[in-house]
């Protein structure tokens, strides 16, 4: 087995130090230098004047030419950490066992890091020069038993660096001097027929590292791509090593799906390849819930909609959407049973935090806004009286507000709910009194209507 794998990686390897680049010009490109910020730009010609090679590479050179605006630029060059450093004054190095520079230019950071090889290459090497048995020695200090990659700290080539990249459309890399894309295994052709393929043996790849199982659900649905069907097949099989990798590197890349601007499209796209269970269990009990469903797909539009009009979007914000169905029905459950509505909120919600620790992990530092959104739900309800002030000078009533409407969407509270907080936010003084008379007990007849048992706020006012 372990045999099967380095074997496989060797082929790849040896492969990858001998594959050519496709070097394309312009024009079959059409990438052009001013499309680059003057930052990334900036860093290129240095390294270029220095006697290094420095192209960009990975995403942005992905997303111009797909025609979209990169959200970062990164470099790669042939330079050590050390000499890049030297280059430039503003400048560190970051991370011990890999190093990379970030570059300071502006208020912007360019990554630069230097070629590397997979680190399997060395498994390679002793095991060429080992015996048949299958003496597991050198492999297993570079890869666990799963195939997982353990080490990738060894500096390389630029062909080398092209291999160990995972799709082919991130194995790019552009040259601002000549304007030419050095395209290794096909990349720009997969852009053009908006296909997602893995870089050699999809497997073996996904063995070495699980998280690119749902970087390739990611990319799909950001991208709007095609899975190549070779790179999908052994995801069904392979979901489950996702169990061992660390939860806080999960718990990333569960955010970066769901800040991409397309996380309604990801989280079917997850569920699709049974990627979910290990990323957002959760998903399971919302979608199979239709009050569940209705409400995720208003929260997830609407945080695609921010993040493609340029407006901020918090995570705390979002996973209090998605664990909101969880927390609604242990709400429900508990005041079925005989709590009451306060306590029976504050006690689902801790009862349901706990409950994703072990499985998404969820940082504890999202707990406070999380809780605070969700304790807030319940005063909306109060429209008369002093409370609609006072909730509406609390910290976090945006975000809370926010949260109501994606409620009112999904038609858990009534539409009017959210119109009626809507327009007291914009009304000038005379008109917010207003709205808490025609809500507190000045029109009895409409009040009837409106007035919801319990509210209080209607008769501290109007005293009968
Ligand atoms: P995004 O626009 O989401 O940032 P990206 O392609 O830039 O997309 P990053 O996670 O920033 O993605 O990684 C930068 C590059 O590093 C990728 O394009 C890819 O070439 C390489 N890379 C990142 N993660 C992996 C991985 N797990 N396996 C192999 N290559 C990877
Ligand atoms: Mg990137």
């Amino acid at each position: 087995m372990i045999r099967r794998i380095i074997n496989k990686v060797f082929g790849r390897a040896s492969r990858a130090s001998r594959t050519e680049a496709k070097i394309l010009p312009l024009k079959m490109h059409g990438i052009r230098r001013d499309q680059l910020d003057d930052c990334a730009l900036k860093v290129c010609e240095t390294l270029a004047q220095a006697g290094f090679k420095g192209y960009l590479v990975g995403g942005a050179v992905r997303d111009l030419l797909l025609g979209g605006t990169p959200k970062d630029f990164d470099v790669a060059t042939d330079a050590t950490p050390e000499e890049v450093r030297r280059l430039f004054r503003r400048s560190r190095i970051i991370g011990r066992r890999f190093q990379i520079v970030h570059v300071m230019c502006g208020r912007e950071t360019i990554e630069v890091t230097t070629f590397r090889a997979n680190g399997q290459k060395e498994a390679e090497d002793e095991d060429a020069h080992g015996d048949d048995s299958p003496a597991p020695a050198a492999p297993r200090r570079l890869t666990d038993e799963h195939g997982r990659l353990l080490s990738d700290n060894v500096f390389g080539s630029m062909a080398d660096d092209a291999a160990r990249r995972d799709f082919t459309i991130n194995a790019l890399y552009y040259d601002p001097a000549r304007e030419e894309v050095h395209d290794y295994f096909g990349g720009v052709g997969d852009c053009k027929k908006r296909m997602l393929r893995m870089i050699g043996d999809p497997e073996t790849r996904y063995r070495e590292d699980p998280v690119r199982m749902l970087r390739a659900a990611r990319f799909a649905a950001k991208l709007d791509f095609h899975i190549d069907p070779e790179t999908r097949k052994p995801v069904a099989t392979l979901a489950p090593l996702l169990a061992n990798i660390p939860r806080a590197r999960i718990f990333d890349e569960a955010l970066k799906l769901l800040l991409s601007g397309h996380a309604l499209r990801g989280v079917h796209q997850l569920r699709a390849e049974g990627l979910h269970h290990g990323m957002l269990p959760l998903l399971d009990t919302i979608l199979d819930d239709t009050a569940g469903e209705r409400f995720i797909t208003a929260a997830l539009k609407s945080t695609d909609a921010r993040i493609q009009s340029d407006r901020p979007s918090s995570p705390a914000f979002l996973f209090a959407t998605l664990l909101w169905p969880q927390v609604v029905k242990r709400w429900k459950a508990l005041e079925a049973g005989g709590e009451k509505p306060q306590p029976a909120l504050f006690a689902a919600m801790d009862e349901v935090l706990d409950a994703q620790r072990g499985q998404l992990a969820i940082p504890r530092r999202y707990d406070g806004m999380m809780k605070e959104i969700w304790a807030l739900q319940p005063r909306f309800e109060q429209r008369g009286g002093q409370r609609p002030f006072r909730l509406l000078e609390h910290p976090r009533f945006r975000a809370a507000y926010d949260f109501l409407l994606l409620r009112a969407e999904a038609g858990e509270v009534p539409g009017e709910f959210g119109e009626w907080w809507t327009r007291f936010q914009e009304a000038g003084e005379e008109e917010r009194a207003g709205m808490l008379l025609a809500d507190a007990a000045a029109k009895p007849r409409r009040r009837r209507k409106r007035r919801k048992p319990g509210e209080e706020g209607a008769r501290e006012t109007h005293p009968a």
